[in-house]
């Protein structure tokens, strides 16, 4: 699929500086990148005067000061969480350690599971509830929630109706695609939540993490797309007699670095849960990162 990290690498920023990033919407990028964080955390903030924060962020106080710096003299009338990933809620804990603001969101994080990526934030509760198709009205401004679980079963992304944007999360990042982990990351959800977005008529999705994607159509039909590839590959070893998830993963991820491998991992595990319910791919009992797969 197209790559478009090589455009983004050259932009250069520094980390904590707020960039407006369109007419409503700036951007704060927190200092944590890592393997799955691409530069790190983007947090958006929403509005100008009275605003929303989208995503707080990773547990640091330099990027909390730095989205307080950004907005003095503004009030925060809004916290949006997408998800509970340790990169995205927990910073919310220290905004409203200093102004009282509402956390909106889907729900705490569902299924305890292994830490694969950025680990989940299991002490995130929001004090409103959001579900699918909840709008939620600032100052300004007007954003829908639209419920899009698979990287994780609470995930929101936000459309901002007034430039026809989606604050995507995790759900559609930048620069790659996302970790589907079981439990609580469920392929067929994820490929679901995409058809969702696919459906949709945004103009522009703004990712967590990585640059805008301005052709959001196209892009998400490739997402799909290549979880389809991925489902043919591990059918592929399969009819070679591959059946067990470490040495599927050392085939299909030839080319991915190795410290990605246990994330992989989980994804391939991902797809075969959903390859299995759906009888494409058959094992003895109920599928499991150690299971022995085969061609039903
Ligand atoms: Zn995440």
């Amino acid at each position: 699929m197209a790559n478009p990290i090589k455009h983004y690498r050259d932009i250069e920023f520094d980390y904590g500086r707020c960039e407006q990033v369109s007419p409503m919407l700036r951007r704060v990028i927190a200092e944590n990148p890592t393997p799955f964080t691409f530069r790190g955390t983007g947090t958006y903030i929403i509005g100008k005067g009275n605003v929303a924060v989208v995503d707080p962020g990773p547990d640091l106080p330099n990027h909390v000061d730095a989205i307080f710096s950004a907005l003095r003299g503004e009030t925060i009338t809004h916290i949006l969480i997408t998800h509970t990933h340790s990169d995205h809620s927990p910073a919310t804990r220290r905004i409203k350690a200093e102004v009282d603001v509402p956390a909106y969101g889907y729900g705490p994080h569902g299924q305890y599971g292994p830490k694969v990526e950025e680990g989940p934030d299991y002490e995130f509760t929001p004090d409103i509830f959001l579900k699918d198709g909840d709008v939620v009205k600032g100052d300004g401004w007007t954003v829908e929630a639209v419920h899009t679980p698979g990287h994780t079963s609470n995930h929101l992304c936000f459309a901002l109706k007034e430039e026809k944007a989606l604050l995507s999360g995790d759900h559609i990042m930048g620069w790659s695609t996302t970790v589907v982990s079981p439990p609580d990351g469920d392929m067929h959800a994820y490929v679901d939540s995409l058809r969702k977005i696919h459906g949709r008529d945004e103009d522009i999705i703004w990712p967590t993490h990585g640059p805008p994607i301005t052709d959001p159509k196209s892009y998400v039909s490739q997402l799909i797309e290549h979880r389809a590839e991925r489902e043919n590959e591990i059918l592929t070893c399969l009819k070679n007699d591959i059946g067990q998830i470490p040495d599927m993963v050392e085939v299909i991820y030839a080319n991915v670095p190795q410290r990605l491998h246990r994330a992989a991992g989980r994804s391939v595990y991902a797809h075969l849960i959903h390859m299995v319910k759906t009888n494409r791919v058959a094992c003895d009992g109920q599928p499991t990162p150690e299971s022995h797969y085969r061609l039903p």
